[in-house]
């Protein structure tokens, strides 16, 4: 039987409306407007892409937004300096460095200048060890849409055997950490994994986070598993598409994301959830 299709889009959809109606609130109580900066070193395409697509959510959920492009031979001071300019700004509640930088730029070093309170990608040092210890101010986006995405599909983690492929700081170690915060039992895969099919076959949730398109192939999942597809790659015709094997897998599989449209989706919507509760916690530090 043909797996249920986990439509990111339409989730995402109810999810968004409920921020927009809470950032209107805001608004309206205290004249705050969630803000949010995004910073774009050079010209990477897909980059030009998802900061594009992360305007447009922002503007249709009433936020402020700015788009800071800089070009590809930007000094990592030059980079810094801006960082340090929006962390002043009180328009601006969320700072988001989209991510890969180029090589002369130390990428941790520009994460750990970002403050942890508009951290909204949850990549600071100071808010990874606040997830690890389970009492975050903010969620990574793309895991914490997987979690919303479950949890709006109603697919219980507790108890179950969850498998994720890919240990990476953005995506792999977060996803186990959440996954095993809602008691699921958690391995972490990754490329010196041996006998991969055999772990992966034991998963009842199994989510891919590799960056290979045709990674998953069927006989790496078991009949009626949950199957996360986090990849975004490109496939011969120059197609985006998962890691997953789509119409193989979701043959076996109970349920099933479709590239695009989405863990993706699910991942803008997480950063409009985050940029909207840097703005709340701003509210509540003006009284304190
Ligand atoms: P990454 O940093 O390149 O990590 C890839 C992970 O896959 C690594 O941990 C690597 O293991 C593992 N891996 C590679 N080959 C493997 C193999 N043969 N067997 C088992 N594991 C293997 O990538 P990332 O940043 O986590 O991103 C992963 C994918 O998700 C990419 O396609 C990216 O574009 C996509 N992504 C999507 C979203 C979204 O919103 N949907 C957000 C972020 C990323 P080692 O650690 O051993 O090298």
């Amino acid at each position: 039987m043909a797996a249920r299709i986990l439509d990111g889009k339409k989730i995402s959809a109810a999810v968004r409306e409920d921020i927009k109606a809470r950032a209107a609130a805001l608004t309206e109580r205290t004249g705050i407007v969630p803000g949010l900066a995004v910073i774009l070193v050079g010209e990477n395409p897909a980059s030009q892409v998802y900061v594009r697509n992360k305007k447009k959510a922002c503007e249709e959920a009433g936020f402020y937004s700015v788009v800071i492009t800089m070009p590809a031979d930007t000094e990592q001071e030059t980079l810094l300096e801006k960082i340090e300019e929006l962390k002043a700004d009180r328009q601006i509640h969320g700072i988001l460095v989209q991510l890969p930088l180029p090589p002369q730029i130390d990428e941790q070093a520009v994460i750990a200048a970002i403050p942890p309170e508009k951290d909204v990608d949850a990549f600071h040092p100071e808010n990874v060890g606040h997830i690890m210890i389970g009492d975050h101010r903010f969620l990574p986006c793309t895991p914490a849409g997987v979690m919303k995405m479950l949890e709006i599909e109603d697919i219980p983690v507790a108890g179950r055997e969850c498998v994720v492929i890919g240990r990476s700081n953005i995506v792999g170690k977060p996803m186990a950490m959440l996954l095993l915060q809602a008691n699921g039992t958690v391995t972490i895969c990754h490329s010196k994994t041996k006998n991969l099919a055999e772990v992966t076959r034991r998963a009842d949730i199994l989510v891919s986070a590799v960056g290979k398109a045709g990674f998953v192939t069927a006989d790496m999942v078991k009949p009626g598993a949950v199957v996360i597809d986090v990849g975004m790659n490109r496939n011969a015709e120059g197609k985006l598409c998962g890691d997953v094997d789509f119409p193989a897998v979701s043959e076996i599989a109970s349920a099933i994301t479709p590239v695009p449209g989405g863990v993706g989706v699910m991942t803008i919507t997480m950063l409009l959830e985050n940029t909207l509760r840097a703005a709340l916690n701003a509210e509540i530090s003006a009284y304190r």
